[in-house]
């Protein structure tokens, strides 16, 4: 069947692509398109409800293009989904004044609008019968809603004076191509993340690479057995993965999906990763050991789980302290103590109030210093699995370990004041080899566990992951490229600079890799620039699942 022709910088949807958290709201700089949010209340709702609920709210769209997204309040929202039914209850969550100013509807109506793609009146769906006019009135639909108005939420798409020439779907590499969080094929997409992850649990990095790299493949729309010539002519969808998209194309599953789902090994394995510092072979050498459960690691690691009390650190104090830094490292049995903490999603308010404790700690050691949160939240996730922030200072010098200095006092202030509770320092600012003579202190990481204080509200604090990147001020750039990803994304520049150009890149730095010769780009766009790329906008980087 022949191709369909595109223009090579038309924006597609990656549709081998699935979002992790709920997608932005992609659809306000999009014509036609409009965002509705939409609060949950978990009351009454089963932990599995909530998060197909969550599911649907992703991968919702109507023909009209209207998009939702998950709000954390139920102020901000224009929908509330709730399975109270009792003014009373339901006044534990909400605001009665603000009740009604809101559609208030049971869960059905999400799923009923997300499988006729259309938003349903409203009125059918009341949760409340107090409230049963006024959900009518406050029902929205898809014409009348307006855009979000946050400003710089999400990062804007593509800026029509920079639509890339170079780049379009099928590139070979995920830095040339367009890739933004929401993706049409989502349930196939989720089975070969079942099949990629497999094999990365088990240690087959090559296989699993090969799943990974067609995930992150964008294809213009859902695939249907019409598509399959133009779909095996896509880069990296080879015999194999072709065979699985065929089966799922036709029978609606990938039947080794279902098996390796119902394997222990495989459910155990995958446990095991949900544990901060337990990597895919330690997993394998636990389940080896004979453990199965986390109640077996619990026994193994000699921890108990902490579910409450979590905004004191000092019980924490017991935990190995690492002898380089005097701190309590970031360890394996801490990963395990916090588990159920740390594996909570964060969502992007709450990130920015890390920033700014962060930063405002950091402004009492030295002013003027800059930061930029990378990771997820730059590329327009809503929710995050952790924090990533880069900082640097006009004045950090190389040579005298300043940047170390800088990070390590920082480090020091924030767990006196019982912000900070573990701390793991990673040494690699030595990886740019070219650079190591010159440049080796370029920047220094620290991954830490933090802790937002006590609001006063009656709020219950969690613990986070927080990565803090200390760069000297001529690869501040350089890192906010490296750190913002996605991994995938990061994979590929790696390899055109070495492949296509002759150049390495990292995150501490871009050389020549025949003479060494080093650069200092002076903005983002620069170090798109230096390895002849288009600029592609962090909310486009999402080649990752
Ligand atoms: P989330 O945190 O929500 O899972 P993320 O994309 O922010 O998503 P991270 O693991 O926080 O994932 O990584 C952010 C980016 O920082 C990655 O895409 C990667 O490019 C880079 N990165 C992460 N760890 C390192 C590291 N140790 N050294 C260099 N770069 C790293
Ligand atoms: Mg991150
Ligand atoms: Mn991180």
């Amino acid at each position: 069947m022949p191709l369909p022709k595109r223009p090579a910088n038309e924006i597609y949807s990656p549709i081998l692509k699935r979002k992790r958290s709920s997608s932005p709201n992609s659809g306000s700089d999009a014509p036609g398109k409009s965002l509705l949010k939409v609060f949950i209340i978990d009351a009454k709702l089963d932990a599995e409800v909530v998060e197909d609920l969550r599911h649907l709210i992703d991968n919702f769209g109507t023909a009209a293009g209207t998009q939702l997204q998950l709000c954390p309040s139920a102020e901000d929202a224009q929908i509330v989904i709730t399975d109270i039914h009792m003014q009373k209850r339901i006044e534990r969550h909400v605001n009665w004044d603000t009740a009604k100013q809101k559609a208030i509807v049971t869960p059905q109506w999400l799923r009923d609008s997300f499988e006729s793609k259309q938003l349903l009146p409203c009125g059918e769906y009341a949760a409340l019968r107090e409230l049963y006019e006024e959900t009518i009135q406050n029902c929205p639909e898809d014409s009348q809603i307006s855009a979000s108005n946050d400003q710089d939420f999400p990062p804007k798409a593509i800026p029509s004076s920079r639509k890339g020439a170079g780049i379009c779907y099928n590139h070979h590499y995920s830095c040339m191509r367009y890739s933004p969080l929401i993706c049409p094929n989502q349930k196939l997409v989720e089975k070969l993340a079942i099949l990629r992850r497999h094999r990365e649990v088990e240690g087959l990095d090559i296989q699993a690479l090969g799943y990974e790299r067609a995930i992150s493949v964008p294809f213009p729309r859902v695939i249907t057995t019409n598509d399959f010539h133009e779909v095996s002519e896509l880069p990296h969808i080879g015999r194999k993965i072709l065979s699985k998209i065929q089966d799922f194309i036709q029978h609606g599953d990938i039947p080794e999906c279902r098996t390796i789902l119902n394997e222990t090994r495989y459910q155990s394995l995958v446990l095991f990763n949900t544990v901060y510092g337990i990597g895919p072979s330690t997993a394998r050498a636990l389940y080896s050991s004979g453990l199965r459960t986390i109640k077996d690691l619990e026994r193994h690691y000699g921890v108990t789980s902490r579910t409450n009390d979590s905004n004191d650190n000092a019980s924490l104090e017991h935990l190995d302290r690492s002898t380089k830094t005097g701190l309590p490292d970031l360890s394996i049995k801490v990963g395990l103590e916090l588990r159920e903490e740390l594996i909570m999603r964060i969502p992007r308010s709450e990130v920015e109030e890390i920033r700014d404790v962060v930063m405002n700690e950091l402004a009492h050691i030295r002013s003027g210093c800059v930061s930029t949160i990378t990771g997820g939240y730059r590329r327009g996730k809503i929710e995050s699995n952790d924090i990533d922030i880069v900082i640097s200072h006009k004045d950090l010098k190389p040579g005298d370990d300043q940047v170390k200095g800088l990070c390590a006092e920082l480090i020091r202030c924030l767990y006196d004041k019982r912000l900070l509770t573990h701390v793991m320092y990673l040494s690699s600012f030595r990886e740019h080899n070219t650079l190591r003579t010159t440049h080796w202190d370029s920047l220094q990481k620290a991954l830490t566990v933090f802790i937002l204080p006590d609001s006063g509200k009656g709020q219950k604090r969690i613990h986070r992951r927080l990565d803090l990147i200390f760069a000297l001020p001529e690869v501040y750039h350089t890192a906010i490229v490296g750190w913002t990803g996605s991994t995938m994304f990061e994979r590929d520049l790696r390899l055109w600079a070495k492949e296509k150009k002759g150049m390495k890149f990292d995150s501490s730095g871009i050389s020549r890799r025949h003479d060494s010769k080093l650069y200092f780009p002076k903005s983002e766009e620069e170090v798109f620039e230096l390895l002849d790329l288009e600029f592609i906008e962090p909310a486009l980087r999402n080649a990752d699942l």
